[in-house]
């Protein structure tokens, strides 16, 4: 029946609703550290150094987050000066998002949309787009990266980040992630929806953006850290501009 509600409001068709549902049935975890989204609370930290040594945040940028969850990386780019907007499809996730910073002066503004939907109904443009961990979750990942770059304002940066299509990341983020090590919950990714940087890559260049630097990240399951390395077999961030433009 939810699906119904969803489907009557215009979203676009790049929605995978089974995908909606598995994140609002884990959306209270959202804030437990310890909980279903472990693995997204250990790599915050590297991901935003990462992006802010690129582009100082300080400086009130204007910030789209695609597909932000309960608000984990946009809490954290609003704490360091960015004027943030999240979009998810994930209502319940939404709702936890706006909750958990409500007592905030300066809070993200939310919204349960699609980027598409967002891309029709928004004015606004940014400065960087940031799109985590949600590629492999929908149907049409161009649909996406095309919307964003839309939003882009031509000196932004768009940061994605995904997970590789290979024996290894197989191995770790699947077999590894979900079943051994227990940091991701069962169920959580299709080895079909991973995405090669080769893959991305002509996306990128096909829409005339440009790719600036892409760096792996990896996982020490021992110290449950993760940290950047050279590497992009399995978990990858790249951070891409407009063609014939500075950012
Ligand atoms: N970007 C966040 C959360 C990643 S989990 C982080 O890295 O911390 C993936 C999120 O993408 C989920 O919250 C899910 O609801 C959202 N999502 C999946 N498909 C979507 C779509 N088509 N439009 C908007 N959000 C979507």
């Amino acid at each position: 029946m939810e699906n119904q509600n969803y489907l009557n409001e215009n979203f676009g068709d790049n929605v995978n609703y089974e995908e909606i549902s598995h994140f609002d049935n884990l959306a209270d975890s959202w804030w437990i550290k310890d909980g279903k989204f472990k693995t997204l609370h250990l790599l915050n930290d590297i991901r935003v150094k990462w992006i802010n040594d690129f582009v100082n945040i300080y400086k009130d940028k204007k910030i789209l987050d695609v597909g932000c969850g309960g608000g984990i990386l946009s809490e954290t780019l609003s704490s360091l000066g960015g004027l943030v907007t999240g979009i998810d499809m994930s209502k319940k996730s939404i709702e936890i998002a706006k909750y958990h910073c409500r007592n905030y002066d300066v809070k993200p503004k939310y919204y349960r949309t699609s980027i598409e939907l967002f891309e029709k109904t928004s004015s606004e443009k940014f400065d960087i787009i940031t799109c985590m961990e949600m590629l492999e979750h929908v149907d049409n990942p161009i649909s996406i990266i095309n919307s964003c770059k839309n939003l882009l304002n031509d000196d932004g940066v768009i940061v994605l980040s995904t997970i590789n299509r290979n024996l290894k990341s197989f191995l770790y983020a699947i077999l590894g992630g979900e079943y051994i090590f227990n940091i991701l919950p069962r169920g959580t990714h299709k080895y079909e929806s991973f995405i090669k940087p080769s893959e991305l890559y002509k996306i990128i260049i096909h829409h005339g953006l440009d790719l600036i630097d892409i760096i792996g990240i990896s996982y020490n399951p021992f110290l449950e850290k993760f940290y950047l390395s050279k590497d992009v077999n399995i978990n990858y961030m790249m951070m891409i501009k407009k063609k014939n433009y500075n950012y």
